[in-house]
């Protein structure tokens, strides 16, 4: 073994040692609301509970004969960046319909979210500038902060006073951003969206909201956060890959802001353009949306069901709406065994553990979706009803309770 190998061996090991080993899982998906997963040989079929294809728009067949046409019209790959021969009719499309939709100026659309997010990012902001984050934002916002060479500061979660506080404290930089989501991803509770653009209104500073998990989901029609609230931020961030069930950036805002993304993002300009099947699939997903306006309340119906199920059965679950329902546990391996347990029953539910979520709220993140039949709902719910009575049937035993 190389010097090398041996090492990443060892560095392995001591994540194993720590229950934070990750491994890629090799699944079969047949659609939005089943995973097949092939482990020890086998193949079982365990219903997905961590999927963020919310509206199940990624197996609807409109959506997937939307992909079909672009492919057929445009080939299976943009074959190069898109200021060079890449841009095609398909990404100025769906960019034309999502600005359209949206109700803002311009619309670019980049290859992934994350490269949305490096690419808005770090055009906006360089030496001498500072970006605020929020301290749960996705690990894209903060890569974006720290390649853009402007000090990174934090304030404390969906608290605008602290927001206050700490722009207060970089009065000095040259142009002050502000970057939250919507929704967060891994907690699924939502910004204080009305307070923080206020904060940045008072002290001028510029904001940026990313709303990859609210599109589709909040909002007149799906609209997102921002619309639902009336908040107009300076950029809006969100992604093809969730509620659109396809893949791209999208990044909205003011038409110069958009063409300043384009000559300064290098996410983008070096990055080869989404791949046609891509952006016809979004399109269509779009469509979708257009049509049926009342998909997301039907989503939140579904969530309030589910989340409300496991709070009356004794688990820690947050309050909320959105279709990210977490399961709060805390150490690596209970979570990880009360996910090995529910693969065992037939369902599937990733652990969430550091560093995607802090020390000590290991969670199992789970997400509802459109995919999904309410008698899945139920079935999971039985499942968690059980293993809990068995935990506190347990914890009685050991304690010498009856
Ligand atoms: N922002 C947030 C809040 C996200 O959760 C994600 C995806 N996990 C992204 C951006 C990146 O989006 P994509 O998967 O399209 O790269």
């Amino acid at each position: 073994m190389s010097d090398l190998a041996a090492a990443a061996a060892a560095e392995l090991a001591a994540l194993e040692a720590a229950g934070r080993l990750r491994r890629r899982p090799l699944i079969d998906s047949p659609d939005g609301r089943v995973v097949q997963l092939r482990d020890q040989g086998g193949r079982r079929t365990l219903v997905n509970w961590a999927s963020n294809d919310y509206l199940g728009a990624s197996g609807e067949l409109t959506v997937r004969n939307g992909a079909a046409r672009a492919l057929r019209s445009f080939g299976a790959g943009s074959g190069a960046a898109r200021l060079l021969a890449g841009g095609l009719a398909i990404h100025r499309r769906l960019e034309l319909a999502l600005a359209r939709w949206l109700g803002c100026e311009e619309v670019l659309l980049t290859t992934t979210g994350f490269q949305a997010n490096l690419a808005a990012v770090t055009s906006l902001v360089g030496d001498g500038d500072a970006v605020v984050l929020d301290r749960l934002c996705h690990a894209s916002l903060y890569d974006g902060a720290r390649l853009s060479g402007a000090r990174l500061h934090r304030f404390l979660h969906n608290d605008p006073a602290d927001l206050a506080r700490v722009l207060a404290g970089c009065a000095g930089a040259r142009r002050r951003l502000v970057c939250v989501e919507s929704v967060y991803s891994m907690d699924g509770d939502e910004a204080p969206l009305a307070p923080i653009a206020a904060v940045c209104r008072e002290h001028g500073a510029v904001l940026l909201v990313d709303e990859a998990h609210a599109l589709g989901v909040l909002g007149a029609g799906g609209r997102g956060l921002c619309a639902e609230l009336g908040v107009r931020p300076d950029v809006l961030v969100a992604t093809c890959s969730k509620s659109l069930g396809s893949q791209g950036g999208i990044i909205a805002a003011a038409a110069p802001v958009v063409e300043l993304v384009v000559n300064r993002g290098r996410p983008f300009i070096y990055s080869t353009a989404p791949v046609p099947a891509a952006a016809g699939a979004a399109c269509a997903a779009l469509d979708l949306l257009r049509r049926d306006p009342g998909l997301p309340a039907a989503l939140l119906a579904r969530a309030a069901g589910l989340r409300q199920g496991l709070a009356a059965q004794g688990w820690s679950v947050p309050a909320g709406r959105t279709p990210i329902v977490p399961v709060l546990v805390g150490g690596e391996a209970e979570t990880l065994a009360l996910a090995a347990r529910l693969r065992e029953l037939g369902h599937y539910a990733p652990a969430i553990r550091p560093p995607t979520v802090p020390e000590g709220s290991c969670r199992l993140r789970l997400t509802v979706t459109l995919a999904h039949r309410d008698a899945d709902v139920r079935r999971l719910l039985k499942v968690m009803e059980g293993i809990r009575k068995k935990e506190e049937g347990g914890r009685r035993k050991e304690e010498g309770l009856p």
